[in-house]
């Protein structure tokens, strides 16, 4: 199958390429095999997708979100942090069944390609069954969108009729049961055999990792690495209580490939260390500043010499826009270098391409995956995004990157490809059952909320405020 992309304004986040105004991109057999200037390359026989007018960018790459939580889209819009844990890790997730965690994830994966994410790391941390598992696994595959699903080694309440408080504390409280490793290996070797698939196997780490001491982390990393995952990824906001991060880079026990998400309260001495150790940094803008989980770590990592990337994080808070996201960081971050000077000051420090490339090549270096996705170069898997610029709010532009970033949403996501294959095309999903879905989704959406209205709510509010009393 060969496809050439004419004419496009071509951002290919290539250091050694660059921006072609009037380019075309050549795929075959799902890899990009030519970028070069409009015209030069001969493809007879090729499908043509005629991107004039359009501003064609790698597959844009969302680092970190918990994509089951879709089926709740805005619940937590107005939630703390608190809040947050309570409703999403105590409440609702108890109450999804195997229908509604399949329907979870798939909605994910295809607002993922609708938005021109073709890459994204699911922290999954729905594992409350195997069935389950197996929902949440298929329910991704089946989207089509790539990435790398990442089983979290954590337990989850199961709220039947009867509410046991005792057992929610334990369940809430104890070491990830040992069932979670066979069943993550079964999920491995069932969906995610093969070595260079479109979505790969990771494992996520318990939340409660960063704050215990460093013997215990130590068996979660072992735990995870026993997996064999392509990634580990967790949740990590500060250097931690017991000074562990600092430990952990010492002994240099790190698994490969490990990307944790937030860092805000990592000082530089520790995002160095971290740096130094190969270990990734994932910025989840919105929840980060709507929260106040504090700083945001992605730029400041990367002056430390880390490979950091950008997440949407909360399917249940904000759609999955990465390029919002890339955008809302990019202010914070003048913002931030502003304070204290009196005045508007000369240099606003960082450009719309900073932020950009956070959402596209450095993303996928955080991910380990740079020699595979994130630019538009030769040899490399086409994911790849048209975006037309709306004509009465986004033309005439100037930058393309400013262009994508300041008056894009994902409305203008024009055509989108994963592996060669067109998923999006002419602003539409390629699926012929979204209407069916549609209703299944709000069905599967209802059922999960009449039954968190059942749930004897002070009853496991005590229960969880008992935990951090
Ligand atoms: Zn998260």
């Amino acid at each position: 199958m060969t496809t050439l992309i004419s004419d496009g304004h071509v951002v290919t986040m290539d250091p050694g390429i660059g921006d072609l105004p009037h380019g075309d991109v050549l795929v075959e057999d799902g890899i990009i095999t030519a970028v070069a200037g409009h015209g030069t390359i001969s493809a007879p026989g090729a499908e043509v997708i005629d991107a004039s007018g359009m501003i064609v960018m790698p597959g844009l790459v969302d680092g970190h979100r918990h994509v089951w939580q879709s089926l709740l889209r805005g619940v937590a819009a107005d939630w703390s942090l608190s809040d947050y844990m309570l409703e999403a890790r105590a409440l609702y997730s108890g109450c999804y069944d195997e229908d509604s965690a399949y329907l979870g994830n798939l909605l994910g994966g295809l607002e993922s390609l609708s938005a021109g994410i073709t890459t994204v790391v699911d922290h999954c941390h729905l594992q409350s069954s195997p069935a389950i598992s197996d929902a949440l696994a298929r329910g991704l595959l089946d989207s089509g969108v790539g990435g790398v699903f990442c089983y979290a080694l954590q337990n989850v309440p199961v709220y039947g009729d009867d509410v046991d408080s005792g057992e929610i504390k334990d369940v809430l409280t104890r070491l990830p049961d040992e069932w979670h490793d066979t069943n993550a290996a079964r999920i491995r070797d069932t969906y995610f055999a093969g070595d260079r698939q479109r979505l790969r196997f990771g494992v996520a780490l318990p939340e409660t990792t960063p704050y215990l001491p460093g013997s215990l982390v130590r068996q979660f990393l072992s735990r995870a690495s026993a997996l064999s995952p392509f990634l580990v990824t967790g949740h990590w906001v500060d250097s931690g209580p017991h000074g562990v991060l600092a430990e952990l880079c010492a002994d240099d026990v790190w698994p490969d490939r490990t990307c944790l998400s937030h860092g805000n309260h990592i000082d530089a001495e520790d995002l160095a260390k971290l740096a130094e150790a190969g270990v990734s940094l994932c910025t989840t803008p919105d929840i980060e500043c709507g929260m106040g989980i504090g700083p945001l770590a992605a730029l400041r990592f990367r002056e430390a010499g880390g490979a950091a990337g950008i997440g949407t994080d909360l399917s249940n808070y904000a759609r999955a826009d990465v390029l919002q996201q890339a955008r809302l960081l990019l202010q914070v971050e003048r913002f931030a270098l502003a304070q204290g000077s009196p005045k508007p000051p000369r240099s606003i420090g960082y450009t719309a391409r900073d932020v950009l490339a956070l959402a596209t090549l450095d993303g996928a270096e955080a991910l380990g995956l740079a020699d595979t996705i994130g630019s538009l170069s030769v040899g490399k898997r086409a994911d790849i995004v048209l975006v037309r610029p709306d004509p009465l709010g986004a033309q005439p532009y100037t930058d393309p990157a400013a262009a994508v970033l300041f008056t894009t949403s994902p409305a203008e996501i024009d055509t989108v490809l994963v592996e060669g294959e067109v998923v999006k095309r002419d602003g539409l999903l390629r699926r012929d059952d979204l209407g069916v879905l549609h209703q299944r989704i709000t069905d599967a959406a209802a059922n999960v909320r009449a039954r968190y209205d059942k749930l004897p709510r002070p009853e496991i509010e005590s229960v969880w405020a008992g935990l951090f009393s």
